[in-house]
């Protein structure tokens, strides 16, 4: 392994050129130009992994680095974090040995913007799971099971966008649970608000959900014939209006074999696959259904007159009797889009429903569990809407958590093995959250309002509201006061927020008044159906969608608050999705707006490195000729022993209860060298 390492990465010459590993380890560690240039450094030299302590610094390369193989993954299983160069594998295997020896439940979060490269980090944590943790024959077919729900909610829940051309426009929480030996038993997956916009359109430059076009390019001759399509996109209204139905980076018919061989081996029933074909077909046909002037639509592939109804009239209770009244065209557009996206939509949560009853594992002794978030990053377009505010309102409760744990563990770590520390100053962005989520004065709850009231609200009136009420917010900013927050104007009828990563300018047109003035004026069971947003018993107080949102992220944030965190942030190294380009400012504005810096200085602050006793002994102790080769003592006298014998200085380090912890790295490093110069 020494060898290994000293191949990969480290000679003492060598780390000029490839940089540091760890962070922590710099010299000028407040220094964001240093940060930065060890970044760089190891990107160059295709060293995409960089840790701060445990954290896993990760930079998109946009190319194979072959490091990935079974050879890499048998290298890491089993070995001390610090031992091997940064891998994500070194951080999957820590994560379960840790489960594993503490009975412990734990997370991975994944961070990062769109096209960071989290969906394939989450993809090489499971694959170092399904291959490293041990088996049976039986479990075989679990960890299949798990491997292969992958490609299945991508092609359903993922699509090109301009960011990314496989961008997960859900977000994804997947539980991985293990029996007492390690093995893997079971999953279950959460999916949080799928953009289903995407399904009746798509800006310029992006497309519609993958498993459209796999379905059109790849589906046999016999199925397209049976669900009355024809193998050319360009013929779906649904399916072009990004003008990219092609995307030279995916191949669309290999795709489709490997669904199919995903939704049998997680035993969908063939009925099951007719059904979903089926579904699929009959959204690209609603696409296609026009609505003239006065004319009357007509639907293809769904011959029922209560649909053509529902889809073109409005019904109006007069007195006793209902009475139907035609739609405008513009509604009844406006009806089919809301049908194709709630037929898809629920499409997609009984899909992930089908998949967690394969995954469920039928054993109910007690299992330990590892989740893995890999939820949509931060993302601003020239035109953000709803969908962009929810998603991006997720990074900052993420962001929030990442707070609140790192911090608190730090301090929770000092106390509990009696050593004092200075806290170090943060951006705290719980002021943002608040301004969103707060009760009765944030910006959901007064959508809430705005959408609910009776009368004459719209997209202006919500505006208005926003605008009295979060007037001089810091992070707020209105078409009104924007020359004074920030240079750029805003247009009327948008809004800007303050994100913790950067501004974004919100779009209300349509957030609101269509919609919801649509569902409230009709009595359409179909539409109501849609938006789902008044219950059944008619009494309750309707949820918006929003108010949805934020309460499943609570949820989350819960599930997440009671297991041990760890992290991947990862960055994106430049716009193009290019290899070997590293746009030094889009990557410092990433490691501001993640708190690299926070973090690196938090771990900074009291000690850099804390090791328990018996772990540093066991690393360390062929520097001493008393520890060598065994020492007999308690593991923290040998360590006394062993500093003794190096000559440290009482402040550079301190003995806790069960752990060493040293102030500078430097301390660490010169170790470090004596050890592999010995
Ligand atoms: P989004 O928020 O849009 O879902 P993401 O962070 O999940 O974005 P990914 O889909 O994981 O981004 O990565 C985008 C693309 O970058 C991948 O399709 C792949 O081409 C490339 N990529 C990411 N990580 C790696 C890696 N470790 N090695 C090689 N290529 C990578
Ligand atoms: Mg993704």
């Amino acid at each position: 392994r020494h060898r290994i390492l000293q191949e990969m990465e480290g000679s003492l010459t060598a780390r000029d050129r490839v940089g540091i590993q760890d962070f922590v380890l710099l010299d000028a560690y407040t220094s964001e130009t240093a940060f930065m240039d060890n970044l760089r450094k190891r990107f160059n030299e295709n060293l995409i992994y960089t840790y701060i302590g445990t954290l896993l610094v990760s930079v998109n390369p946009y190319k194979e680095l072959g490091i990935y193989t079974k050879k890499q993954m048998d290298i890491y299983m089993g070995v001390n974090f610090f031992e091997l160069p940064p891998h994500i594998f070194a951080l999957a295997d820590n994560v379960y040995r840790t489960m594993i020896s503490e009975t412990s439940n734990h997370f991975i979060l994944i961070s990062g913007e769109s096209g960071a490269g989290k969906t394939e980090a989450s993809k090489k944590v499971l694959q170092f799971y399904a291959v490293c943790c041990p088996s049976t024959r039986l479990l075989d077919n679990v960890r299949d099971r798990l491997l292969l729900s992958n490609p299945v909610l991508e092609a359903f829940g993922n699509a090109k966008t301009l960011k990314n051309d496989n961008s997960s426009r859900f977000g994804k929480y997947m539980d991985i649970q293990f029996d007492h030996q390690g093995a893997a038993v079971g999953g279950h997956v959460l999916s949080y608000l799928l953009e289903k916009s995407r399904v009746v359109h798509q800006n310029h430059g992006e497309r519609n959900f993958h498993i459209f076009y796999q379905l059109v390019e790849g589906g046999e001759d016999e199925l397209l014939r049976w669900l009355g399509l024809e193998r050319n996109c360009q013929n779906y209204r649904f399916l072009i209006q990004g003008e990219c139905a092609k995307v030279s980076s995916i191949n669309d018919k290999s795709d489709w074999k490997t669904v199919q061989k995903a939704l049998i081996i997680i035993e969908f029933s063939e009925k099951d696959i007719e059904d979903l074909f089926a579904i699929l077909a009959s959204v690209l046909h609603l696409g296609n259904v026009h609505f003239g002037a006065s004319a009357l639509g007509y639907l293809l592939g769904i011959p029922s007159n209560m649909l053509r109804e529902g889809l073109t009239h409005r019904k109006i209770e007069a007195k006793a009797e209902e009475v139907l009244s035609p739609f405008t065209a513009e509604h009844a557009k406006y009806a089919r889009d809301a049908l194709a996206k709630a037929i898809y939509g629920r499409t997609f949560s009984w899909l992930v429903n089908k998949i967690n009853e394969s995954l469920a594992n039928k054993d109910s002794t007690r299992k330990t569990v590892i989740g893995l978030l890999d939820i949509y990053g931060f993302e601003v377009f020239d035109m953000n809407s709803f969908e962009q505010f929810c998603i991006n309102f997720c990074n900052e409760k993420l962001q929030q958590l990442f707070i609140q744990l790192t911090l608190k563990s730090e301090q929770e770590e000092y106390e509990m093995e009696g050593i004092e520390w200075e806290p170090v100053p943060y951006f705290n962005n719980k002021i943002i959250c608040d301004l969103v989520e707060e009760k009765h004065r944030g910006i959901i709850s007064i959508l809430d309002e705005e959408c609910l009231r009776p009368g004459e609200a719209t997209d202006f009136t919500f505006l208005e509201k926003l605008e009295e009420k979060m007037c001089g917010h810091p992070h707020f900013v209105t078409h009104k006061l924007a020359d004074q927050k920030t240079r750029k104007t805003l247009e009327r009828g948008e809004f800007r927020l303050l994100h913790y990563a950067g501004e974004v300018t919100y779009s209300v047109a349509g957030n609101c008044s269509l919609l919801f003035k649509v569902m409230r004026q009709s009595k359409n069971s179909i539409i109501q159906h849609c938006f789902h947003a008044i219950e059944p018993d008619g009494k309750k107080r309707p949820e918006t969608v929003a108010t949805q949102f934020k309460s499943s992220l609570a949820g989350l944030t819960e599930i997440l608050m009671t297991k041990e965190p760890w992290y991947v942030r990862c960055l994106k190294p430049n716009h193009c999705k290019q290899p070997d380009r590293f746009d030094d400012v889009m990557v410092r504005h990433q490691v501001k707006y993640l708190g690299l810096m926070e973090h690196l200085r938090v771990r900074r602050a009291g000690f850099a490195y804390r090791r328990r006793y018996e772990v540093f002994l066991k690393r360390y102790k062929a520097l001493c000729p008393d520890t060598w080769p065994h020492w007999k003592g308690t593991p923290a006298e040998g360590v006394q022993r062993l500093i003794k014998h190096l000559g440290y200085k009482p402040d550079e380090y301190k003995m806790g209860r069960t752990k060493i912890f040293i102030r500078h790295p430097r301390t660490l490093f010169a170790i470090e060298d004596a050890f592999e110069i010995c």
